[in-house]
């Protein structure tokens, strides 16, 4: 099955107003050759959803978060439902990135609250999921990441409802990158997985690769069978650069 590529960029907590200049240059650079060949997404922090959701209005870039709560209202101080993020115009939110996994203590059960939360507000939910260098030193990686795959993705995913990123925690913001054998073994496991559990349809689930892409890896690590694009940190931040990533399916 031909799946279309996503290459889609995590702001962090990085930028303000001013940063929506950014997406004004991708909007310029995203060509008719691009558009035919890659779909562009990127995820400001919540306070600029609403503003980059309006500015992406005619650029065909799409817009998403990086988390929401699993609850679609309440007392919740602090939080922002998928219906909120929804509303504010956005196609698509994170779940279960590292660092939520990791500083916030989110559970696989926690990451499949919030997709399922996502898919009821009519988000794409880009799951993440990935092992750390302790569990992959151990020889752990494929267990950790089927069960993150298994307990993570709602039942009843679809391409359009769910969006898989394998992210190496090793490798996000250190420059490392795993071997092209070792992302090939870990994305067609997630696929053998996805297809197990939901069916013939998730072989068009795309399976994003994570961590430390950059211009100069983008062509070889978006080559490797199984891996439908790129989830993109801080090469995503200036126009030029996320540009030159999504330049690998020109
Ligand atoms: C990320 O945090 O999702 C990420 C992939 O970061 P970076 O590209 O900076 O490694």
């Amino acid at each position: 099955m031909s799946v279309r590529p996503l290459v889609a960029g995590n702001w962090k907590m990085n930028g303000t107003r001013s940063a929506l200049k950014e997406l004004g240059l991708m909007a310029e650079g995203y060509d008719a050759a691009l558009r035919a060949s890659v779909d562009l997404m990127i995820c400001p922090p919540a306070p600029l959803v609403f503003l980059a959701a309006g500015a992406a209005i005619g650029t065909r870039i799409g817009i998403g978060a990086q988390d929401c709560h699993a609850e679609a209202s309440g007392a919740f101080t602090g939080e922002v439902s998928a219906e909120m993020i929804a509303d504010a115009g956005a196609g698509a939110v994170i779940v279960g990135h590292s660092e939520r996994r990791q500083y916030f203590k989110e559970t696989d059960a926690v990451v499949e609250a919030k997709a399922r939360a996502a898919i009821r507000a009519g988000l794409a939910a880009i799951v993440c999921v990935g092992e750390t260098r302790e569990e992959r030193e151990a020889g752990k990686t494929l267990g950790v990441v089927g069960r993150q795959v298994a307990r993570s993705v709602p039942e009843g995913a679809t391409p359009a409802t769910v969006i898989v990123a394998y992210e190496p925690v090793w490798a996000i913001g250190t420059g490392l990158t795993p071997t092209t054998a070792d992302i090939a073994e870990v994305h067609a496991l997630i696929r053998k997985k996805l297809v197990g559990r939901h069916g013939k349809q998730a072989a068009g689930i795309r399976i994003l690769y994570g961590g430390s892409v950059k211009p100069a890896n983008a062509k070889e690590l978006m080559a490797v069978p199984n891996v439908d694009g790129a989830l993109v940190g801080g090469a995503s931040l200036k126009a030029a650069d996320f540009l030159a990533i999504a330049a690998a399916y020109r």
